[in-house]
């Protein structure tokens, strides 16, 4: 059953009446963090502006214009131009995305929200788009975080936002080739459930699952939380079916192909830029017996990196492994995250060399009840041999609970005048180090220049034989007379750091206006004209999604 809308919150993460717990220790936690960042936070409310009071742009479709949109969507009840609709399509959920909503500052909304049901009205859709010369917005859950969405058009044309999550089916089910079929607007629990009632699962669990949509997870090149094991959203791409102003591209569907370049591939993080997804084809697998994941204290950074990299290089299938940097570890226990470590007797560590450079790794994986304790006790092997301490399983508890809620925190954290940003890449392991450093001191001096502190958090994950995914998390305290004009820069820093050591501008979070700039440094200028040269094929009058990979 696809998500109302109107249940989730307006200007943050998830449902409406949601926040989160911090296991009861919110008080405790901000007093800590504003200790870290020189603010005062338990006092501080901030709150959004009424979204009734917030003033949209002006439509820019006349009369006829919507009763052509109208008969395109096939009904009525298919267009919405109605304040909340367009204010909750006007763009997705980073950082600046929620800054600009609470205070209310939209330059730019849809002109109608259209919510397609069939291929034909797709099709019918950007048919009419086309005509007319409207930009076309494809949204799946909104959960950008790279400005995928926003209703924007570099020339001005009035926008259509696509909402695809009345798409939402499941079409077919192969059992005997381990494949299903679904609608691409379905969200991730209701694609988990139809694959639940015959005991499979697709095992694709972005932080946002519940939010997103199997359409957005293709567009935007997504990678979830198990993607060591079942790899990341284009590696389960069988097929897919494509809607693109040119007409209808169909993928071949097949295990493996030589014949030429890999279709998939080329539509796999196009943010809408080709056409609409409008069916995939995904592999899946038999739902696990067993999972068993236990925590792994190191004492540093780099001594953790090393178990993963070995851990990485050898022959196990594990799904989760995470390694937390020695802040992030010290948040997480400030958090009330580590009670169980705390449990434990933390300090009693200290003489083993487990000091304030420590850091805690998550490391498990699912299977047969005999592959899941061979593959386990395998990797905590690995990890003692690199100066690690498996403290069991108890510790992992809360992570696993907490796994789709650390996402409210950021609602909260803004209410008391604090950002949460997260930016990640792509690195070969010899670098890890170095971009990690790094990013932390561009992030320090930015906000030094402006008498700021910055809290800044990193962990690996999705790791590869050859590398691993940096995850960043920052937290520093809001200009409140200029948000955006103090995040700019901060962006541009990190960005630049990673660049400069040839980390991708995202290993997961896709392209979007943000990522736009640093792409051609990663592609080069022949592989942005190709890239080009493909879109001005599939899309000559440049209606879909504009602005949003490549100028
Ligand atoms: C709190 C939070 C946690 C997150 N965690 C993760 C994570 O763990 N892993 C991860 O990979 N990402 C994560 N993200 C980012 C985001 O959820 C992903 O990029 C996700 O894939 C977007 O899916 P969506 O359905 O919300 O797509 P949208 O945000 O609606 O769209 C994303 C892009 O895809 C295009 N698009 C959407 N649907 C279609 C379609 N049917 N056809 C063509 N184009 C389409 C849009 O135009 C846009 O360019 C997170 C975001 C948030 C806010």
């Amino acid at each position: 059953m696809a998500i109302k809308r109107s249940d989730t919150n307006w200007c943050g993460w998830g449902w409406a009446n949601t926040r989160y717990d911090f296991h009861g220790q919110r008080d405790t936690f901000l007093k800590w963090l504003g200790k870290q960042l020189g603010a005062d936070l338990v006092g501080t409310h901030i709150p959004p502006v009424n979204p009734e009071d917030v003033l949209l742009p002006d439509v820019r479709l006349n009369e006829a214009d919507l009763a052509d949109l109208v008969a395109a969507a096939g009904g009525q009840e298919f267009v919405q131009q109605d304040h909340m609709s367009r204010l909750m399509h006007s763009m997705g959920r980073s950082l600046p995305d929620l800054l600009r909503l609470r205070r209310g500052d939209i330059r730019n909304a849809p002109d109608a929200v259209v919510l397609p049901t069939s291929n034909e009205a797709v099709a019918d859709i950007l048919r009419l788009c086309g005509e007319r010369n409207w930009a076309v917005v494809p949204f799946g859950g909104g959960s950008s975080v790279v400005g995928g969405v926003e209703a924007w058009d570099p020339q001005g044309r009035p926008v259509i936002c696509l909402d695809m999550t009345k798409m939402n089916r499941i079409l077919a089910f192969d059992p005997e080739n381990q494949t299903a079929t679904f609608q691409a607007g379905i969200y991730g629990p209701d694609l988990e459930a139809e694959l639940a009632k015959t005991n499979h699962i697709l095992g694709h669990y972005p932080q946002s699952f519940e939010f997103s949509t199997l359409g957005g997870w293709i567009a935007a090149r997504s990678s979830g939380q198990q993607s060591n094991q079942y790899g990341d959203i284009h590696d389960m791409l069988e097929s897919c079916v494509v809607i693109t102003p040119k007409g209808e591209l169909v993928t071949w569907t097949g295990p493996v192909s030589a014949a030429g370049p890999d279709l998939d591939m080329c539509i796999a993080d196009s943010e809408g830029t080709l056409g609409v997804i409008v069916e995939a084809t995904v592999r899946i697998r038999p739902k696990p017996e067993a999972y068993q994941i236990k925590a792994v204290l190191f004492p540093d950074f780099a001594a953790g990196t090393a178990a993963l990299r070995a851990i990485s290089q050898a022959d196990l299938k594990l799904s989760y492994m995470r390694l937390s940097d020695a802040v992030e570890t010290a948040t997480y226990l400030k958090m009330g995250s580590g009670n169980l470590l705390k449990e434990i007797g933390l300090k009693a560590l200290s003489p083993l060399g487990f000091k304030d450079q420590k850091c805690v790794a998550l490391i498990g994986t699912e299977g047969s009840l005999r592959e899941v304790e061979y593959d386990v006790s395998r990797a905590i092997a690995i990890c003692r041999a690199h100066g690690g301490l498996s403290v069991g399983s108890s510790p992992t508890k809360n992570w696993h609970r907490d796994r789709y809620l650390h996402p409210y925190m950021r609602d909260d954290l803004l209410d008391a005048g604090i950002a949460t940003d997260t930016h990640e890449t792509a690195v070969p392991w010899s670098k890890i180090g170095v971009v990690q450093k790094e990013v932390q001191e561009a992030l320090e001096a930015e906000l030094g220049r402006h008498g700021k502190k910055v809290h800044v958090m990193a962990h690996l994950s999705h790791s590869y034989p050859t590398g691993s995914c940096i995850y960043f998390i920052l937290m520093y305290p809001l200009n409140q007379d200029d948000p955006i004009g103090q995040w700019r820069p901060i962006k541009a820093a990190i960005s630049d750091a990673i660049a400069k050591h040839g980390g991708t501008i995202s290993h997961h979070h896709g392209v979007g206006i943000d990522h736009k700039p640093w792409l051609s440094l990663e592609k080069g200028e022949l592989g942005l004209s190709l890239i080009k040269a493909v879109r001005r094929e599939a899309d000559p009058s440049n209606i879909m999604n504009p602005g949003k990979l490549v100028d």
